[in-house]
């Protein structure tokens, strides 16, 4: 999970790429696009605000046992059977995420060494995306397999919508062809975001599951947790919007040179 800057960072290691650039390319275009981007760009500023205050909140709340996010960690890793999975401390705030590649879970600072209730369900969080590795969830796979493709697509995307939607205007097939492709990569960013959805939320239910199972917090303090990590599922959802809000603006665009 769960970076305050950005919503558009997951974290199993991989950006949603192309979010600034393509705000860039919006803003050029036409004023429908506050129709598109505005609703989702306001949600996301709501879920980053709901996030920090969750996260500071329970970041003050210490966990009766004491234990820290990175001990945490280590107990639920090695208790399902992931001893394997080094746990490391990374600088930022709140820049965890676990790294399926090199089998590595990352917590930054405040959450590696602080004994909060937000720093062990942040902790928790990543070590369900380990278990998710471990058992090779359809979504986590999938969302991997897709990384490579995105960053390519979102990188051509908007170059080849922005020729193609230059040429179109002199009514030509291969600028119409060429626009249509670079929606069909604006597309592929949007279902990375979606498929991100299940990813984060079913990370989050492990953590709870395995926090409760293993007695690591008590039921009255997995519901602070639970705040912190609807709040962060919330950027998620933000993020997706935020996608799928930029390829209905370019169809729509698209659609009006018809
Ligand atoms: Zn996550």
């Amino acid at each position: 999970m769960t970076r305050l800057h950005s919503p558009a960072r997951s974290c199993t290691g991989a950006t949603i790429p192309g979010q600034n650039r393509n705000r860039e390319i919006n803003m050029f275009f036409d004023p429908s696009w506050f129709l598109f981007a505005i609703p989702p760009l306001l949600l996301g500023l709501w879920a980053q605000s709901r996030m920090r205050s969750a996260y500071g909140k329970y970041s003050k709340v210490k966990s009766a046992r004491n234990i820290t996010g990175a001990q945490a960690a280590r107990y639920l890793l090695d208790a399902n059977g992931l001893q394997h999975v080094a746990v490391e401390r990374i600088a930022g705030q709140l820049t965890d995420h676990y790294d399926p590649r090199s089998k590595t879970l990352r917590l930054s600072q405040g959450v590696y060494e602080t004994p909060s209730l937000a720093a062990v369900g942040v902790a928790a969080h990543e070590a369900g995306h380990a278990l998710q590795d471990r058992d090779k969830y359809a979504p986590l796979m999938l969302r991997s397999a897709m990384v490579p493709a995105v960053n390519i697509g979102t990188m051509l995307g908007p170059i080849l919508f922005i020729i193609g939607f230059l040429l179109a205007g002199a009514s030509s097939m291969l600028g119409t062809s060429l626009a249509w492709l670079g929606i069909g990569l604006f597309g592929l960013a949007a279902v990375f975001s979606i498929v991100t959805l299940p990813v984060e939320f079913n990370a989050s239910k492990r953590a709870k599951v395995v926090l409760a199972g293993q007695g690591i917090l008590s039921p009255e303090e997995i519901q602070g947790v639970d705040k912190v990590l609807d709040a962060a599922a919330l950027t998620y959802v933000a993020a997706a919007a935020q996608a799928i809000g930029q390829l209905l603006y370019y169809v729509s665009l698209m659609n009006r040179r018809r």
